[in-house]
């Protein structure tokens, strides 16, 4: 059964910028609504230890942390949805959107908080040792991987600039890369190849992750040599996947405008998108930094600037 339901926030999306969006627009009286999406809580919900969120004295856990926003969330006046947005519209305001289980929203202002993907390489042991040895974010976890011999798999900015950031406190990093060149920027290959702590592994390609179980623990890698097919393994501790991120901006495709690789493009200093009263904050925008805290302090913006946006229009 369709339910109508009007609002002055509609929030899409459940990680660290929907979360601080909704928690803002309601301590504005805004009422907002928020709807969670297909992993509720984002992608907090799927590490372990977190800590650099600031203002916790102790590690604390990701799905923790996820919790402990959702509670402060719905305690000021959100109202949750456990739903998926599956259609949007942006030609007229009142906006437009609804979800799989039959919600209709309308709402005087939309915040697109939907977040990222990091890519994985999809090999069943990567599976098997994620926040065990094998992350996707050097910023977040590199500090657990003191005087160990690390890999990172990739040939972009982030692989390098991971790379770079890990050796802060591995005792050796290798770059494992497909091709014989990188993608990264020019300065950012010349710090990597002149570094001491680095070394590079041209034309190789993970074959799989070998560990132990109890602990579970990576212990070592098999690499395959993507022209001649050979295989060695190299041992290492601890492996940084950085082969890119996916926003997730399928529903907004020809609704907002997006850069080439599809993340929502707003305005300088600002979270505002080209229709006006549609804000984009987080993950969905921001392929530099994809922090927590950045996520969150984006997701104020966000609820800030629409709640100047209806206050001048309505
Ligand atoms: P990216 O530029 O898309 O690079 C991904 C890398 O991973 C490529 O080298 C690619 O190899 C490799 N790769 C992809 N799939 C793979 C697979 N299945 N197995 C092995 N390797 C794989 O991604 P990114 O480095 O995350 O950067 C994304 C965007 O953010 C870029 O526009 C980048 O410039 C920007 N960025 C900027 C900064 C900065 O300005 N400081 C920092 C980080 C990112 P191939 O080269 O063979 O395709």
């Amino acid at each position: 059964m369709t339910k109508k339901i009007q609002t002055d926030v509609l929030i899409i999306g459940s990680g660290p910028a929907g979360y601080t969006a909704a928690i803002y627009a309601a301590r504005a009286n805004l009422k907002p609504h928020l709807v969670s999406g297909l992993e509720p809580g984002g992608q907090l919900t799927i590490t372990t230890d977190v800590e650099n969120y600031p203002g916790f004295g102790d590690v604390i856990q990701g799905p923790w942390l996820m919790e402990q926003m959702k509670e402060q969330a719905l305690k000021v006046g959100t109202e949750f949805h456990n739903d998926i947005v599956n259609k949007v519209s942006f030609e007229k305001n009142p906006f437009y959107a609804e979800t799989d289980s039959g919600k209709e929203f309308t709402a005087k202002s939309v915040i697109i908080a939907t977040g990222a993907q990091a890519r994985w390489l999809n090999l069943e042991s990567e599976n098997k040792f994620k926040g065990f040895g094998i992350s996707a974010c050097a910023t977040c976890d590199g500090f657990f991987f003191k005087n160990q011999n690390i890999i990172v798999v990739g040939g972009g900015n982030s692989a390098v600039e991971e790379a770079l950031f890990l050796t802060n406190f591995a005792s050796k990093v290798t770059l494992v890369h497909r091709r014989d060149k990188l993608r990264a920027e020019k300065i950012l290959q010349q710090r990597l190849l002149n570094h001491k702590k680095i070394d590079v592994i041209w034309d190789h390609v993970v074959e799989e992750f070998i560990g132990s179980d109890e602990p579970l623990s990576l212990k070592e890698i098999k690499l395959k040599n993507v022209n001649n097919k050979s295989e060695k393994i190299i041992k290492a501790t601890g492996a940084f996947i950085a082969i890119g991120h996916d926003p997730a901006t399928s529903l907004f495709k020809n609704k907002i405008k997006m850069d080439t690789e599809n993340y929502i493009i707003t305005k300088p200093d600002s979270t505002e998108t080209n229709v006006k009263g549609v804000y984009a904050a987080g993950d969905v925008k921001d392929k530099i930094f994809r922090q927590a805290v950045t996520a969150a302090g984006l997701g104020c913006m966000a609820a800030l600037e629409a709640e100047k946006y209806i206050a001048e229009n309505y």
